[in-house]
């Protein structure tokens, strides 16, 4: 009995260590990253493409202050792509307000068509993301 319950403890211990393991996600050229890179990665990448200077207005109304950055492919898309390298890419985000924010994520909906930047956002979805291109240009009928 005190085997058994030795045994059990082990498995459990073995479950706890593999769950603790960073999942890491992959880049185009093959190479894996875990959450903590890309956030670093991310962090040095806005740090450079602003250079200390405030962003302005938001790129998608330049009507609004920015409340974050969007990305023009969502993150989770870029894992699911394996091209996590254009989570910090600099052209792949820009400042922007919350309604922007949501107009770039949605292909379906028809937000995204007033945004400012939007040939600039779609140049790159084709050039990235051939697939979610298609679901904006069928958007455009
Ligand atoms: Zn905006």
């Amino acid at each position: 009995m005190r085997i058994h319950t030795q045994k059990h403890f082990q498995v459990i211990n073995n479950s706890t260590k593999l769950s603790t393991m960073p999942i890491r996600y992959y880049c185009s050229n093959g190479s894996r990253v875990s959450q903590a890179q890309i956030d670093k990665n991310y962090r040095h990448a806005r740090a450079q493409k602003y250079a200390g200077m405030h962003p302005g207005l938001c790129h998608g109304c330049n009507n609004a202050p920015p409340q974050g950055n969007a990305h023009i492919i969502a993150q989770a898309r870029c894992k699911t792509l394996h091209k996590a390298e254009l989570i910090w890419d600099p052209k792949g985000f820009f400042p922007a307000c919350g309604s922007c924010n949501q107009a770039i994520e949605n292909p379906k909906g028809e937000a995204w068509k007033e945004l400012k930047n939007i040939n600039y956002c779609l140049e790159f979805i084709e050039r990235h993301d051939p697939e979610l291109f298609i679901k904006f240009q069928l958007q455009l009928g």
